[in-house]
């Protein structure tokens, strides 16, 4: 199974609109983050963990020829408003795309894009089927998916087990039960936002207190603002085992 990390912005991504701070600034690709998001390749699958306002972009940079399915973490615009630029692979793929969702996220997609569900669709409409899920193993062809429930301000969310990977983004508090979980990952993507406190999100103080709970080989950082600081001078500060993670990182398990 192959991963390649196709976004590891906060909601605003990275460099920031009219920032002028040393970080959006930076030359280093490393720092500029798209929108979070993953594609994880399983033999001839494609699945794309979360479409946000830069799904677009972030197709046409790893060049994805076609899709299998979607999974969503959640509802919020930086996780799921890319919705509408599914209509290319609709056209060259024909049928509709699976979309997997907890049923608060679906009902959220009904309520944004109810031209999608319409009775008759104007031509050319995103065509999706929405595929509910709740938190029990649920399966893509052969590929088993676990949901990983965390709580996101007051919000629960999925994050996803798949094999030896796990992909938590826009965390804050975890079930024991949950992060028990992720245990015996090789690799875990966890968010981290920036290092001050923030009601919804682990910051980077609290992420690295979460890993020391957790039995993971490799942790790398997603979600991250402007605010966090220099990719490659944060690097130098984390533990052995864990490091930022960035656009186009790719991971073989
Ligand atoms: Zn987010
Ligand atoms: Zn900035
Ligand atoms: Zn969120």
């Amino acid at each position: 199974m192959k991963v390649t990390i196709l976004g590891t912005g906060t909601s605003q991504g990275v460099p920031v609109v009219g920032c002028d701070c040393e970080v959006c600034q930076s030359p280093n690709p490393k720092d500029q983050r798209l929108r979070p998001a993953a594609l994880i390749e399983n033999r001839d699958q494609r699945i794309i963990i979360d479409i946000g306002p830069d799904f677009r972009q972030q197709m046409l940079r790893a060049d994805i020829p076609s899709i299998s399915a979607i999974v969503l973490t959640h509802e919020h615009n930086d996780h799921m408003i890319g919705l509408d630029d599914v209509r290319p692979y609709n056209f060259k793929q024909g049928g509709t795309m699976p979309l997997y969702a907890r049923a608060s996220v679906a009902r959220d997609i009904h309520d944004r894009f109810g031209y999608v569900f319409a009775k008759n669709p104007y031509p050319g409409a995103p065509r999706i089927t929405l595929h509910h899920i709740s938190n029990e193993p649920f399966f893509i062809d052969d590929l088993k998916i676990i949901p990983i429930e965390s709580i996101h301000g007051r919000l629960p969310i999925f994050g996803y087990r798949i094999g030896d990977f796990t992909y938590m983004t826009d965390a804050k508090y975890f079930e024991r039960s949950e992060l028990e979980k992720i245990n015996g990952s090789k690799v875990l993507i966890l968010s981290a936002l920036h290092h001050r406190e923030h009601h919804a999100h682990l910051n980077l103080s609290e992420a690295l207190e979460l890993i020391k709970e957790i039995d993971v080989e490799q942790v790398y950082l997603t979600h991250c603002s402007h605010l966090m600081g220099l990719h490659d001078q944060v690097n130098l500060t984390l533990p052995s085992n864990v490091k930022l993670a960035y656009d186009g990182l790719e991971l073989i398990l």
